[in-house]
């Protein structure tokens, strides 16, 4: 019996290791025990999440704080989840992604010589700065992982190139599809509307939060949909608004009072779901929400210059356009008058298995 403690603490990380938790526990019981340790670095967003997927939380490390730095982050994720790996003394941690509870997760079982296996491996932007800190969490727990579980053959690629041995690679698809089809499966999406009541059926789902956009380049994009909103006045836009104050005030001082742009607190994952299913096309600096986005067969306009999710944009089904006004106004104009696109019938980030090769890998 092998004893695996995972460790999370974003929402996005809980959606995408939630099927691995699950999967464990419905059909590898007897090989495997899985543990779970909520960091709470997003704390509501991330609750969120558990509720939706019934997750069982066996530790908590309750570090959120309202505008912590990443080193108060680290410093308590280190403090916190020490005692733990102590207590629970696993064959294996599993982090995933690329926050910074991830690496300082990983990091803390790397110093107590507990193999660490990443989930989403692989990831590359080659961009130091952007996204920041993530390309550089992610970069930290290649350097030791024993386990690295690659969304796709890029993502391996990436890890060879880097010299990480073969032997540590396995290609998995990503475990968002995964979560997405369990997530798919019991639940119908209904009308947008049930999200807000004045959501119609012609409206762009905006999407924005990175910390390398703080500033100037939240102002552009929020002045790019503001000329979208008052040009295609039968259009909505639906944004559902980060918690961050940093994303809140160039949000509500520039959108507030638009009436076709339609600004929301951040919405569930359930409901997320359903403004993806219904959209026209997506405006988005999400990872996640570009992964999710072929499933859907929703184009994705990608407010950054580089993406690590190169699939979707090789083919066809993404752009980049950065953060600058005119080239997002260009595209969502574009996508506007001349919108279809070929969707492929497989999404390129995975076919709902990764899951069970991951712990299939895990419980020999
Ligand atoms: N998501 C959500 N509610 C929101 C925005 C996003 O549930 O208001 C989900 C989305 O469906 C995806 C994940 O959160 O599964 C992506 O997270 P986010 O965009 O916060 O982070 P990233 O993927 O860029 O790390």
């Amino acid at each position: 019996m092998k004893s695996i403690l995972v460790v999370a603490g974003t929402r996005p990380e809980i959606i995408k290791v939630a099927p691995i938790i699950l999967l464990a526990k419905e059909a590898y019981h007897q090989r495997v025990s899985v543990k779970f340790c909520f960091t709470g670095q997003h704390r509501t967003m991330g609750e969120d999440a558990i509720s939706i997927f019934g997750i069982e939380l066996d530790y908590e490390l309750e570090i959120m704080q309202s505008d912590q730095t990443l080193n108060q982050i680290a410093g308590k994720v280190f403090e916190r989840l020490s005692g733990i790996i102590d207590n629970v003394l696993p064959d294996y941690v599993i982090v995933q992604g690329d926050t910074t509870t991830a690496a300082s997760s990983a990091l803390c079982a790397f110093n107590k010589r507990i193999p660490v296996a990443h989930v989403e491996a692989g990831l590359r932007s080659f961009d130091i700065d952007a996204p920041y800190p993530e390309e550089c969490n992610r970069r930290i727990i290649s350097c030791f992982a024993t386990y690295n579980f690659c969304p796709t053959a890029a993502a391996r690629d990436n890890l060879l190139r880097e010299a990480v041995p073969e032997n540590r690679i396995h290609v998995t698809g990503n475990t968002i599809v995964d979560a997405l089809r369990r997530t798919m499966e019991r639940n119908s999406f209904d009308a947008p509307s049930s999200v807000h009541p004045s959501i119609g059926d012609r409206f762009v789902l905006v999407t924005a939060h990175r910390r390398e956009h703080f500033g100037v380049g939240f102002e552009n994009i929020c002045s790019a949909i503001k000329e979208c909103a008052l040009t295609f006045p039968d259009v909505q836009f639906v944004y559902p608004v980060h918690l961050n104050p940093n994303v809140q005030k160039p949000v509500n001082d520039i959108l507030k009072g638009i009436p076709n742009v339609i600004l929301l607190p951040p919405v569930s994952y359930l409901q997320l779901l359903a403004l993806e299913k219904h959209c026209l096309f997506i405006l988005t600096d999400s990872g996640g929400i570009q992964e999710e986005a072929p499933t859907f067969r929703k184009y994705c306009i990608v407010l950054r210059d580089r993406t690590e999710r190169t699939e979707s944009v090789t083919m066809g089904l993404a752009e980049l356009v950065g953060v600058d006004k005119q080239r997002i106004v260009s595209a969502v104009t574009r996508m506007i008058h001349q919108p279809k696109i070929t969707f492929p019938d497989r999404s390129p980030y995975g076919d709902g298995m990764a899951s069970k090769r991951i712990l299939d890998v895990l419980s020999q």
